[in-house]
């Protein structure tokens, strides 16, 4: 073998350059750092020919004094870890790496000016520092990036290609403060001081408008907080896209937060199907160690468990007030519809009798029954009675109006093709897709149903490999509550002693599933969607289908029974369950503005 050889500066530097500045759009996110490190709320950045041909970055913050300047492009030269405390990391740079990285793999000058000092001009390419006309802030130029490197100059792609790279870093920082101003080659501009929604919309498209849900919750601990906008499962994408997650102002790639919000939309999108979100989690910077990775895009947290669930729990929390409009939680609780209308009708009893499931043994057929004769509704007779007299006061004249107006989903007023339901609600017009809107409801009340278990008599061994034991039993209280009763058997096996009753599945390949989930996410959601899957299934096939013909009665049952559900915005696939069409809107239609 070969002496062992110091690397000289400049090789060490491009060593570097490979973790930190893979492409142009890596230049862009640490350059535009520094801009907010240095405070300012203005940051103009140009980029030309995909980054290849130059990148320039001006910002307003505080500029550098001469000494400062020089140091600036050294090795781990940092003016912001001013203790040795790597666990108390509140700016976006700490590791003094970026400059020096990108001068040593393209020509780079910087224009800086401190306050109340002169401008200066540093080539990085000589080290040499001479007088500039430049006023305040900073401006770096980074030319011909990767020319001195040709390995890496052939690893790019096209400019286009690299040119919507750099967008979307911008876009990221740019939702990552609001409150500063960005524009990128004057095409992209978003103004200082935007509200967070407008810069929402700015980012991620217009058709975010009016659909997504804001969120700002506290843990109880008070030391977790969650806030930002997540869109309706409506609204959603073909990939992760639009999923912008911080923590602590920092934008970050992480699978505890992914498996979370993935989590947390599962019963109400497919896993094929990606919502819309600007989430901002913050937490004290001892909870969560952002040294894990040069481009301090990954972050450990000290308990991710806890972090999870609270997310789950507050975006879960989110979505279930996603219900009618003008429905709010208090205005609309089931007890008091209960007690103000005659027409409430309650849960049929026996309307998810037959799942053996979930602890009952009837077989019987489930048909959506609404006010029949013979259903079990809840509706007493003389309400009925009650009910058909309004509804044949109905023809009586145009100013009458139905108490069930009132109701945020209406009054049916008739069924097209057998597949939707027409309804008059006070602004307007309300189209309920019939089969969305049953499924919704029989999935939620299975969901809310205790599972039955079935207590083995002999417990089933499964052997498992040590660490696929440890975890699982990690996770065995999350497992209990899909139905599992599970313990340590020896140190290579687990014992299972109840599992849902009726549900036959090669258990050994699940929890071997689970355990590798576990082993890579702490954490695993795959018995949990396993079970919501056949939840699902099962209320898509015992829900009214399209096609089936109701009577006004069962219509108006289950429009009632609509806004009495939890997240019943959508069906279990995430489609939409109604439509709510304004008079105003009718009104455009016929030019009758
Ligand atoms: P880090 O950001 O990790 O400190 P960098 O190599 O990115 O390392 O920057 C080195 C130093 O140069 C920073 O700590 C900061 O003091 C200074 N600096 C860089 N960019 C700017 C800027 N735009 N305005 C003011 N100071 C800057
Ligand atoms: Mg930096």
């Amino acid at each position: 073998m070969a002496a062992i050889r110091i690397l000289p500066e400049y090789l060490i530097n491009q060593i570097a350059a490979g973790e930190v500045v893979e492409r142009p759009a890596s230049v862009v996110k640490e350059l535009v750092e520094n801009a907010l490190d240095a405070g300012a709320d203005m940051i103009v950045i140009d980029v030309t020919d995909g980054g290849r041909g130059l990148i320039s970055i001006i910002d307003n913050g505080c500029g550098m004094s001469r000494i400062d300047l020089e140091k600036s492009i050294m090795r781990h030269a940092t003016s912001k870890l001013q203790t040795d405390d790597l666990l108390n990391i509140n700016t976006m740079g700490f590791r003094g790496e970026a400059l020096p990285s990108i001068a040593s793999v393209s020509d780079m000058t910087i224009d800086t000016c401190r306050m109340g000092e002169s401008g200066l001009v540093l080539d990085c390419s000589t080290g040499r520092i001479k007088p500039s006309a430049w006023e305040s802030g900073t401006r770096i130029r980074v030319e011909n990036l990767f020319a001195k490197t040709p390995a890496r100059l052939k690893f790019l792609r096209a400019d286009r290609a690299e040119m919507m790279s750099v967008v979307e870093v911008v876009k990221r920082l740019a939702l990552s403060r609001p409150d500063v101003g960005f524009i990128l080659n004057n095409k992209w501009r978003f103004p200082k001081n935007q509200p967070l929604m407008e810069r929402v919309i700015a980012v991620m498209g217009e058709d975010t408008q009016g659909r997504m849900i804001e969120l700002d919750t506290v843990d109880s601990g008070a030391t977790l907080r969650l806030s930002g906008f997540i869109s309706e499962p409506t609204l959603r994408r073909a990939s992760s896209i639009d999923q912008y997650l911080f923590v602590n102002g920092r934008i970050v790639k992480d699978k505890v937060l992914n498996t979370a919000l993935r989590a947390s939309y599962m019963d109400v999108m497919s896993a094929r199907e990606f919502p819309l979100c600007a989430l901002y989690l913050e937490l004290p910077a001892r909870e969560v160690d952002v040294n894990v990775h040069p481009a301090k895009t990954e972050v450990h947290f000290l308990e991710p468990a806890r972090v999870r669930s609270f997310i789950i729990r507050t975006i879960r929390d989110a979505l279930s007030r996603t219900m009618i409009p003008g429905m709010s939680a208090e205005n609309f609780s089931s007890e008091k519809i209960q007690n103000n209308s005659p027409l409430f009708i309650r849960e049929p009893e026996n309307f998810i009798r037959g799942l053996e499931l979930w602890g009952s043994d009837s077989k019987s057929d489930i048909n959506y029954v609404g006010a029949n004769e013979n259903s079990p509704t809840g509706v007493r007779n003389d309400e009925r009675a009650n009910y058909h007299t309004t509804k044949s006061t109905i023809s009586s004249g145009p100013g009458f109006h139905s108490p069930l107006q009132d109701f945020p989903l209406g009054r049916a007023i008739g069924q097209i093709g057998n597949k939707y339901i027409i309804a008059e609600n006070a602004s307007g017009m309300v189209i309920v897709d019939q089969h969305a809107a049953h499924e919704r409801i029989t999935y939620e009340r299975l969901r809310a149903r205790e599972l039955k278990r079935q207590p083995l008599l002999v417990p089933a061994i499964i052997k498992l490999k040590p660490e696929e034991v440890s975890a699982i039993i990690e996770i065995r209280e999350e497992l209990d509550a899909c139905g599992l009763k599970i313990d340590e058997f020896g140190d290579d096996s687990v014992a299972i002693y109840e599992r849902p009753a009726d549900w036959e599945m090669d258990w050994a390949a699940m929890l071997r599933a689970v355990a590798q989930e576990v082993g890579a996410h702490s954490h695993s959601s795959k018995l949990v969607e396993k079970l919501h899957l056949k939840l699902a299934n099962y209320a898509c096939h015992h829900s009214v289908r399209a096609g089936q013909k109701l009577d006004y009665a069962q219509m108006d049952a289950l429009l009632r029974d609509i806004e009495n559900t939890e997240r019943s915005g959508q069906c279990n696939h995430g489609r939409p369950v109604y439509k709510i069409i304004k008079i105003s809107e009718l009104d455009s239609w016929f030019e009758r503005v």
